[in-house]
């Protein structure tokens, strides 16, 4: 049984979690973070009790954030989890959704390996074979790009500088959409600053943890944790742009592997990419060449963005582009959680979760939502029709890059 932590005794049994879990809104088959968090912990402390309907935690923090005592009852959940798993196997479909970076390296091994691997994923045969081990078919699944980020980023020549940020691209930019690890780079260049990837940085580790496999997770906190404390111990930040990736680094390692030495300090030297470039703004270290975008936007806030406390600075940024204008969705989960929405027996939940949100865009007329997240992306464009953007792309499109 997993080592306790977290001292469920500091829940007050207020509820606050309750009413803010979307899941529990959404289905009644999940029984809420109360009960299965700091409650049944309470039984978990002396004997192994598992609740099956933890299954339908999908990680998304929010009874974090709204708990006044400050129980990280996600982080219960993910615990009690990985301790059911370490005597029971997952199934193949979860082995699938929570090593989605092995895939992907598999993928990029073979010769025309994404196209294959997207003709090959994106049929109605494939999609109903997928079915069959328990992955949705309506699900949005990502499509691989042809040349993972990292490798275009080795290919790059950029004009050298003495201010330099490590970044940390994450396995959605790197090997689904890296057009915004692209971006991020063009931005960063264009303020001078040299930027440095280094290919130590495995998986955050976020797939694997909702999976149950938290020894693996470790492993992978282990290498990146390492990584990120040499360069922050040259003086560098370390960006990240998937705010699912940045929560995990800054954050969910502390709280899921306390015995790793030196999160804390690493987690001083760790930004949200926006996050640099608002505070760099705020110092007026920023360039603010911006041609008009005269474009409106909406702006959906990621959960995992929200929960680090760090406030809204893509928002706040974009909003000094000159003819753009930007409204906060304000709506809501989106309700994919990572892979959470690709499990067929979670699809509808979590369509159901996001029906606010698509409602919101679709009365709006908005064309095109902006997101920091990059499954979020993929949801709000399946649930709501709109084109969807990370705001890095908008800054480069302003910067005229
Ligand atoms: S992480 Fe999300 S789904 Fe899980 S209990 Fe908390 S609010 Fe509910
Ligand atoms: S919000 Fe916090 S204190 Fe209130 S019931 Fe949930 S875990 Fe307990």
């Amino acid at each position: 049984m997993a080592k306790h932590r977290i001292n469920p005794d500091d829940c007050i049994a207020c509820t606050t979690c309750v009413a803010h879990c979307p899941v529990t809104a959404a289905t009644r088959k999940f029984r809420g973070p109360k009960m299965l968090g700091p409650a049944l912990e309470r039984f978990r402390i002396s004997e192994e009790d598992y609740e099956p309907s933890l299954e339908y935690c999908s990680n998304c923090k929010n009874c974090d954030l709204s708990c006044p005592s400050g129980v990280p009852v996600s982080t219960l959940n993910m615990l009690a989890k990985a301790a059911y798993y370490k005597k029971n196997p997952q199934s193949m479909r979860d082995h699938m959704l929570s090593h989605g970076e092995n895939m992907a390296k598999m993928v990029n091994a073979i010769p025309f390996g994404a196209a294959l691997a997207n003709v090959g994923m994106h049929n109605p045969v494939s999609r109903a074979a997928m079915k069959q081990i328990g992955i949705s078919d309506k699900a949005p699944m990502p499509t691989y790009a042809a040349t993972s980020f990292v490798s275009w980023f080795k290919s790059q020549k950029q004009t050298p500088s003495e201010e330099k940020v490590v970044f940390f691209p994450g396995c959605f930019i790197n090997y689904n959409q890296p057009q915004v690890g692209k971006d991020l780079v063009a931005v960063l260049q264009h303020n001078g600053i040299e930027v440095i990837v280094p290919e130590e940085f495995v998986c955050c580790g976020s797939p694997l943890v909702t999976g149950g496999y938290l020894d693996e997770a470790e492993s992978n906190a282990r290498k990146n944790a390492a990584e990120i404390a040499k360069w922050a111990a040259k003086g560098y930040k370390i960006l990240t742009a998937c705010t699912s990736c940045g929560l995990m680094l800054n954050q969910e390692y502390q709280e899921l592997f306390p015995a790793i030495e030196g999160l804390a300090q690493n987690a001083l030297s760790l930004y949200d990419a926006f996050e640099f470039l608002a505070e760099r703004a705020a110092e007026g270290k920023l360039k603010t060449d911006f041609a008009p975008v005269q474009e409106h936007f909406m702006y959906h806030v990621p959960c995992h963005l929200r929960v680090q406390g760090i406030g809204l600075p893509a928002l706040t940024l974009l909003r000094q582009i000159p003819g753009l204008s930007i409204e906060e969705a304000d709506a809501g989960c989106c309700g994919i959680s990572g892979n959470y929405g690709f499990r067929d027996e979670k699809y509808e939940i979590s369509m159901a979760v996001g029906a606010e949100l698509f409602q919101r865009i679709k009365d709006s007329g908005v064309k095109t939502v902006v997101c920091d997240c990059g499954t979020c992306r993929l949801q709000i464009g399946h649930g709501s029709g709109a084109a969807t953007a990370h705001p890095v792309s908008i800054l480069r499109k302003a910067y005229q890059l």
